[in-house]
């Protein structure tokens, strides 16, 4: 499972990342204090700012 976190300001940067790394478009959703008590790390991948956006791998990739 893959996740990048990412706040308001890296996460078009992040997007393409993800599309990098794993070749598709990455699920994106609002992270609204779930990811704390999901056990995550809460900041950005990229800086130390609160992660606003979770990206996620689509469960449903054709490959
Ligand atoms: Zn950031």
């Amino acid at each position: 499972m893959s996740i990048y976190l990412a706040c308001a300001e890296h996460i078009e940067q992040l997007i393409d990342e993800f599309v990098d790394q794993y070749e598709t478009s990455p699920d994106l959703s609002r992270v609204e204090g779930e990811v704390a008590e999901a056990g995550f790390a809460v900041n950005c991948r990229l800086c130390a700012a609160p992660a606003l956006y979770r990206l996620s791998q689509s469960g449903s990739v054709c490959r």
